[in-house]
């Protein structure tokens, strides 16, 4: 399939293209078109897969028709992830004015409250990082309440008990499951991405390499 069947806009197959990109890959082509029909996805992929744009492509096309508020978080384990998750946004989302933010350890706190408070559409976060500041002023958490994409980047990772004081912080700020989606992407389905979907995931559309 090309990226026009998978049902990607005319002008964003367009900035795929002048990036080099020719035909989608598996997880692209596995996780696009249910993105685009609402559905919440989890899909396996490794890095170098892809899974970046199957997830960036269809929040992008949705944020050009309907931009409001900080639209997506993307967590992701660590900061390099993080870094490289967003550079993906930026290639993708050029010429539309998309404003991002990368909340991660090691940089000065004070400039990503800054950053936050702007209101970016996307945000791109280690959960530690989001959670304190998030914790030291209550209003930039108030931002996060009409979320309409949540990303788990290498889910499996996520999912360890290290973070889940942090995910306790985060997760309660975004709209309910139902009223978001949310997509997860893991190198492998562990069991406790099983026990999360079994749990709050029934309908997700599961895509396996
Ligand atoms: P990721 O798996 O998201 O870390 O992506 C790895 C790299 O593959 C990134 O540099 C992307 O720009 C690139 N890429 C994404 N989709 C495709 C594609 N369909 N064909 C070739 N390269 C791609």
């Amino acid at each position: 399939a090309s990226f026009k069947e998978l049902g990607v806009s005319g002008w964003l197959c367009s900035v795929v293209q002048s990036l080099g990109i020719r035909r989608p890959t598996q997880v692209q082509a596995g996780c696009i078109p249910a993105i685009l029909a609402g559905k919440d996805v989890i899909g396996t992929a490794q890095t170098g897969s892809g899974k970046t744009a199957a997830f960036a492509l269809p929040i992008l096309q949705h944020l050009a028709k309907d931009p409001y508020g900080i639209f997506a978080l993307v967590l992701t384990p660590t900061r390099e992830l993080a870094m490289q998750l967003a550079d993906q946004f930026r290639a993708f989302g050029a010429g539309m004015s998309l404003k991002d933010a990368v909340i991660i350890g090691g940089v000065e706190q004070q400039q990503q409250a800054q950053a936050l408070a702007r209101r970016p559409h996307v945000v791109v976060a280690t959960p530690g990082r989001l959670a304190a500041l998030v914790q030291s002023d209550s209003s930039l958490g108030a931002g996060f309440s009409r979320v309409a994409y949540l990303v788990m980047d290498e889910a499996d990772r996520l999912l360890d008990p290290s973070f889940e004081a942090d995910l306790r912080v985060l997760l309660p700020l975004l709209p309910e499951p139902s009223r978001r989606q949310s997509l997860l992407f893991s190198a492998t389905l562990t069991p406790s991405l099983v026990k999360l979907q079994a749990a709050s995931l029934a309908d997700a559309h599961v895509f396996q390499a």
